[in-house]
């Protein structure tokens, strides 16, 4: 048997296993967050890196306004004009366009002028140029250089030159600045440089917290600032560095970029947390499902194995378990020899107690039955229920005389009464005891032999224990092989008839009696004691009987005026077709139903069941009579006398060899013959041998015999012969008749 996954193991891993789930979730929300914010930091560092090129150019845009100017060469080129260069390289630059710092080199890049914030002079000025400007301004005499004379381009009439400039990130006294170096240069050319070195104007912007504030108004940047060069302080902020003209980075621009991921993780994270919650529950409820699911199964596994291994009523193990126990015995002196006992139980009187007193009652006695039982078995040995009033023991490593000993316990503690809630009653058991040594036998066998030797212990009178010896298997075997040869004398014709006189008080003869025999060719006569009961247990019984009454309804046109008597087995009667059938076989044979009597045992009576009693009353209606055979031997009760439409009673030949012989037995005879007729019955002893038994039978009022001194059963041909004879000596009242000493005993 397969034990299921235990409950307890499982909980944990689906618990195990819904944490992983919702942490793989939460762990995916959060790459994808991750991702976002970094895409949209990336973007917003490209968006800087690009603006601030933009803001440079705008820069040099604003420097060229006056670079790029024909005013610009006559002012500080042709002639140099201090006032116009206050006015418009200091005013303008420093004030208008908010530069820090305005310079202007002549052609020789000597330094004309220069304006800066207050404390600003000369000397700074000239440091700025110095430490600074100067490969700005080697970049843009170079490009001037490239340019060539500026008079070629306004002969080629291309319209305003492009601008010349240069622009580099530096340090100025260890604040961030940007330089922007512009080449003068005629707008229209209404004025020429005088030499092919024009003058450069040299601005200088602060990175300042005006520059930030215009950035971060511009980008939308939150708490941009200038960070350290070293690594960031956050790993989530947005950085851009700014390289010098040998591109080191000089300063890094530091800010807090949108963060899209974590605004949206945020701004779900209830509906999700939610989610998963849901999904939690779901989870749990999946698995609690889930684990009374299995615990069901379990129970009911178990239930189930209990129910398939014990008996339901009692709650005794069960022929399976009994069978197993029986397997592990015969293991068991395998392995180390010895023997053990297998005790078959059955209860005596269950069958009447049932159906006297109805189910109910049975089942409590087989309840109680299976406590006293119980009580008497050591606790080694295993009682079994194997169904109806049969129980087994196996009784483990016992020799014979420790079953002996149990088994005589058994059966002393059922004789006495039980008590019942319907009453006390007498059970009674028997006991079949087997023996086991040998350890090559097989559970079977073993149970077949304790099983035949309570056979043999109810067919010695009961209440007793028999132990198994192998003449009974030989018995046992030879029942087996009755049976076959009994099924090929019915189809083959072998069962016959004969027929065995009755007479009245007179010594007339009134009646036969029709009894089975059956002459096999190398057994010989096998007697009707053997071979009936074997048809009733084999259900050949339908056969012989249906046989035996065709044959009797038939020889009947050869016997007028006699009543004729047909044995009729309890199996038979129980069939539920029996009347119809027999209807039929009226109908077929047309033969007067009045002339037949059935005769039947006490054992149909008992139980009194409804549909025997209908049986019998349609049998009667269809005009048959019916006799109680054995009368006194089984367990006849008065009432059933009453109850049952029954016309004759056949007092039992066992009464009648007692008579002379014991001291009641006439008063017996006579007590029967009374109550046979205060019931309104006839009546008729069986079994007369002798005429003494004859004369005591008629003294005790009953005039009808049937015996072997009236006549031995014989074949229709002599009954024929004895009846024509009787006939003639009715006649004429002559000689007697020695043959069957019939007639003279009247
Ligand atoms: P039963 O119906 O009580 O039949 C009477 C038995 O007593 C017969 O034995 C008969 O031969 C025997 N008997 C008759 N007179 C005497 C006598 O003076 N002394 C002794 N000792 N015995 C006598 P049988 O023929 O051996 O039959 C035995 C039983 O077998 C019958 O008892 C009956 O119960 C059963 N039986 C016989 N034939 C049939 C049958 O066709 N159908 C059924 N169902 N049972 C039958
Ligand atoms: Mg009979
Ligand atoms: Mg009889």
């Amino acid at each position: 048997m397969t034990n299921p996954e235990r409950p307890g193991g499982q909980n944990s891993a689906t618990i195990l296993l819904g944490a992983a789930l919702a942490a793989a979730i939460l762990a995916g929300l959060s790459v994808f967050a991750y991702h976002a914010n970094r895409a949209a930091r990336e973007r917003e560092q490209d968006l800087v890196r690009n603006g601030f090129s933009a803001w440079i150019e705008e820069r040099a845009v604003a420097v060229s306004s006056i670079a790029l100017w024909d005013d610009a060469i006559l002012h500080l080129d042709n002639a140099f004009d201090a006032e116009w260069s206050h006015q418009n390289v200091g005013e303008w630059l420093v004030v208008h366009e908010g530069f820090q710092v305005a310079l202007a080199l002549d052609g020789a890049d000597q330094l004309i002028f220069s304006r800066g914030p207050d404390a600003f002079d000369g000397e700074d000025a000239q440091r700025i140029i110095n430490d600074l400007a100067r490969p700005l301004i080697a970049n843009v005499r170079y490009q001037e250089q490239t340019r060539g004379p500026i008079s070629a381009h306004f002969e080629a009439a291309r319209g305003i030159p492009a601008r010349i400039e240069s622009h580099v990130v530096a340090r100025l006294d260890d604040a961030p600045v940007v330089l922007t170096a512009s080449l003068v240069q005629p707008d229209f050319g209404a004025a020429l440089p005088q030499s092919d070195r024009a003058p450069i104007v040299v601005a200088v912007d602060a990175i300042d917290e005006a520059f930030l504030a215009l950035m971060s108004e511009r980008f939308l940047l939150e708490g941009l600032k200038l960070g350290p060069l070293a690594a960031p302080t956050r790993s989530s902020l947005a950085r851009m560095p700014l390289l010098d003209a040998d591109g080191r980075t000089l300063l890094v621009l530091e800010w807090r970029p949108e963060r899209p991921g974590t605004a949206m993780l945020t701004a779900f994270m209830p509906v999700i947390l939610l989610m998963l919650a849901l999904l939690g529950l779901l989870g749990w409820r999946l698995h609690m499902q889930r684990v009374r699911a299995t615990e069901h199964l379990i129970l009911n596994e178990a239930r189930a194995s209990h129910l398939a291994f014990n008996d339901s009523l009692t709650g005794l193990p069960n022929r399976l378990k009994f069978g197993e126990k029986l397997q592990r015995s015969i293991s068991q002196i395998r392995k180390s020899g010895g023997s053990f006992a297998v005790l078959c139980i059955d209860l005596d009187r269950f069958k009447e107690v049932n159906d006297t007193f109805g189910h109910e009652a049975g089942d409590e006695l087989i309840r109680a039955a299976a406590r006293l039982l119980g009580g008497a078995c050591g606790p080694d040995d295993m009682l079994a229920r194997l169904g109806g009033d049969e129980f087994a023991i196996v009784q483990p490593a016992a020799s014979r005389g420790d079953a002996d000993e149990l088994a005589r316990r058994l059966v002393s503690l059922l004789r006495d009464p039980v008590d019942l809630e319907f009453g006390r009653v007498f059970v009674g058991c028997s006991v079949g005891v087997a023996i086991i040594d040998d350890p090559a036998m097989d559970a079977t066998e073993c149970f077949r032999r304790a099983d035949l030797a309570l056979y043999r212990a109810k067919d010695q009178g009961r209440a007793r224990h028999v132990f198994f010896d192998i003449e009974m298997d030989t018995l046992a075997r030879g029942r087996i092989e009755l049976r076959e040869m009994l099924r090929t004398a019915l189809t083959h014709g072998d069962v016959s008839i004969v027929y065995q006189p009755q007479v009245n008080h007179l010594g007339d003869l009134s009646g036969v009696e029709a009894l089975a025999r059956w002459t096999h060719a190398e057994r010989g006569a096998i007697p009707p004691s053997v071979f009936v009961p074997i048809a009733e247990e084999s259900g050949l019984i339908d056969a012989l009987g249906a046989y035996v009454l065709r044959r009797a309804f038939l020889d009947s046109r050869r016997l007028p005026n006699l009543r004729i008597a047909v044995n009729v087995s309890a199996t038979q009667i129980r069939k539920k077709d029996f009347a119809l059938n027999l209807a039929e076989l009226v109908d077929e044979t047309g033969v007067d139903p009045s002339r037949f009597e059935l005769e039947i045992t006490e054992e149909v009576l008992l139980g009194d069941d409804p549909m025997i009693r209908a049986t019998l009353e349609t049998v009667r209606r269809l005009g048959f009579r019916i006799a109680l055979d054995d009368f006194g031997t089984g367990y006849s009760s008065l009432s059933y006398l009453q109850r049952y439409p029954i016309d004759k009673i056949k007092i039992d030949r066992s009464f009648i060899a007692n008579l002379g012989a014991e001291r009641n037995a006439d008063a017996v005879v006579g007590a029967i013959v009374r109550l046979a007729r205060a019931l309104n019955l006839d009546v008729i002893a069986e079994g007369v041998e002798t005429e003494s038994q004859r004369l005591r039978v008629q003294a005790a009022g009953c005039g009808d015999i049937q015996g072997y001194l009236p006549g031995r059963p014989a074949p229709i041909e002599e009954i024929l012969r004895l009846a024509a004879s009787m006939a003639r000596a009715a006649a004429a009242p002559a000689p007697p008749q020695a043959d069957m000493g019939l007639r003279q005993r009247a």
